[in-house]
C-alpha cells in the first residue's frame, strides 16, 4: 500500500488470520484465534465469516471454538476473504468497504442488497461464482434468522449531513474558544457535504466511473 489518498483501500487492511491447527487425524481441525479482530475490522458477523470458510473450503464449522474441520493456512483463507470482500463486502460504486446488507425481493427467491454508507448506493450482490453464491445464501440466512449486523466502524459516514454539520461545529467552536471570544467565521453547515467519509478533500477520486475491477487491487486491501 502506498497510502495514497487516491486509493479508497489504502484505510482499510484485514489482519492476517492467525490459525492454529488442533486434534488430530479425521479430528484436526483449525481455529481462527483473531476472527474477532478481522470480523470487527470487516464488519462483518465471525459466525457469516466462518460460515463462509467451512462452506468454501468443504468443511465444518465449529461455533464453539471458532473452528472449521480440516488444515487451512493463513494464506489459503485470505485468498478466500479477499475474493469476499471484493464481491459482498465493497461498493461497486465507491470502491469503500462500508456497505451494509439487507435481503430484499421475495421470499421464495431472495436477493442480498448492499447499501453503501458513505455514497448510499444500493447494488445487489451479484452470484458471480460458486463462492459468492455461499456467501450470498449464508448471509441471507443470518439475517433472516434475525442474526444481529453489529457495525463498529464507519461510524462517520452514518451519521446524517446535519449531524455531520453539527459535530464540526461543534468541535470548530471548542478549538476556536481557546484563541478567540467570539466567532463570525462562516458555519461548517454552510460547507458542501462530502460523500467520502474520511474528509480528505478527495471525495471525487473515489466515484470516478472507471474503478473497474482491474484497479482493484486485491492484495493491498
Ligand atoms: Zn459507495
Amino acid at each position: 500500500m502506498n497510502g495514497n489518498d487516491n486509493d479508497p483501500t489504502y484505510r482499510y487492511k484485514i489482519p492476517d488470520f492467525v490459525v492454529q491447527v488442533a486434534g488430530q487425524g479425521n479430528g484436526i481441525f483449525t481455529m481462527f484465534r483473531n476472527i474477532d479482530d478481522i470480523s470487527k475490522n470487516m464488519n462483518h458477523p465471525k459466525e457469516v465469516l466462518l460460515k463462509y470458510f467451512a462452506s468454501v473450503t468443504g468443511s465444518n464449522y465449529n461455533p464453539l471454538k471458532d473452528s472449521i474441520t480440516g488444515t487451512h493456512k493463513p494464506d489459503e483463507l485470505k485468498k478466500i476473504i479477499l475474493q469476499y470482500i471484493k464481491y459482498i463486502v465493497m461498493c461497486p460504486s465507491c470502491n469503500i468497504p462500508e456497505t451494509i446488507p439487507k435481503v430484499v425481493g421475495n421470499k421464495k427467491n431472495p436477493d442480498l442488497q448492499l447499501t453503501c454508507c458513505a455514497c448510499k448506493n444500493e447494488s445487489l450482490v451479484k452470484p458471480q461464482n460458486k463462492q459468492i453464491t455461499k456467501g450470498i445464501d449464508i448471509i441471507i440466512k443470518y439475517l433472516n434468522g434475525g442474526g444481529e449486523w453489529v457495525i463498529n466502524k464507519g461510524w462517520m459516514v452514518l451519521l446524517t449531513q446535519n449531524e455531520r454539520a453539527e459535530r464540526k461545529k461543534e468541535r470548530m467552536a471548542k478549538s476556536k474558544a481557546s484563541t478567540e471570544t467570539k466567532s463570525e467565521a462562516t458555519t461548517p453547515t454552510s460547507e458542501p457535504y462530502q460523500s467520502n467519509p474520511f474528509d480528505d478533500g478527495n471525495t471525487n477520486d473515489n466515484n470516478s466511473s472507471d474503478s473497474s475491477d482491474s484497479d482493484f487491487n486485491i492484495d493491498d486491501i
